[in-house]
């Protein structure tokens, strides 16, 4: 299998939010429901002059995350989904759900901690980023990946992305990729981090 995966560039990213807008109009999303999400994340601190009590800012940041599906190696998405609706190609290693299958359970959207399926309303079934497969069976790029004005997402075989830009897979806010094993490389912001710590001052945002 050659498993296809994402590269998301934090570090180009202006968090513009294009992506997230180009994939709810290419899946007919309704207000509410996201397959991609770009989480912004700011922190730092200031120092407090003694004598005047003046405040000056320290070490502040902020930078954003592009994230959808990760098209995980362990998917628990697929382990808990009751019809098999939910399933990951053996080709290309894609995640999908069959949406005629999908019952509207919402056990995927409970196990996956990325908060990858989104459950529609309207449709009472759960929906989630399938790589674009559609465009890219016709030869296009996925819509996320296309509309970035800094081609700061991409896709192609995971191991040829790693290959080029490293092996990152954690970056804050996401949670710990060791639970379900993402196939993504990200190129972390200059403050990114891969995990917390108690110097770090840090706010999320998901707007
Ligand atoms: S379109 Fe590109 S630059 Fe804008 S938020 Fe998405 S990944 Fe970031
Ligand atoms: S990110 Fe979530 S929905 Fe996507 S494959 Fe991984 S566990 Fe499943
Ligand atoms: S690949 Fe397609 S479905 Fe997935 S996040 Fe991008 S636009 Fe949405």
């Amino acid at each position: 299998m050659a498993q296809k995966g994402f590269l998301i560039n934090s570090a180009e990213c202006t968090g513009c939010k294009a992506c997230e807008l180009a994939c709810k109009d290419v899946h007919s999303f309704e207000i509410g429901p996201r397959a991609r999400i770009v989480r912004e994340v700011c922190g730092g601190g200031w120092t407090v002059d003694e004598k005047t009590g003046a405040c000056t800012p320290a070490q502040v940041f902020s930078y954003s995350v592009s994230y959808s599906c990760g098209h995980c190696e362990n998917p628990a998405c697929v382990e808990v989904c009751p019809t098999g609706a939910h399933h990951k190609d053996e080709e290309t290693g894609i995640v999908s759900i069959t949406a005629d299958d999908c019952i509207g359970c919402q056990s995927c959207v409970k196990a996956c901690p990325y908060g990858a399926p989104q459950f529609v309303e309207a449709k009472t079934i759960t929906e989630k980023c399938d790589m674009c497969a559609e465009l890219q069976a016709h030869g296009e790029e996925p819509a996320c990946v296309a509309i970035c004005p800094q081609r700061a997402l991409k896709i192609g075989d995971i191991d040829e992305l790693r290959a080029e830009y490293g092996d990152v897979r954690d970056i804050q806010p996401l949670p710990d990729s060791a639970q379900t094993e993402p196939n993504v490389v990200i190129v972390a912001h200059r403050n990114g981090r891969a995990a917390a710590d108690d110097d770090w001052r840090m706010l999320s945002l998901e707007q």
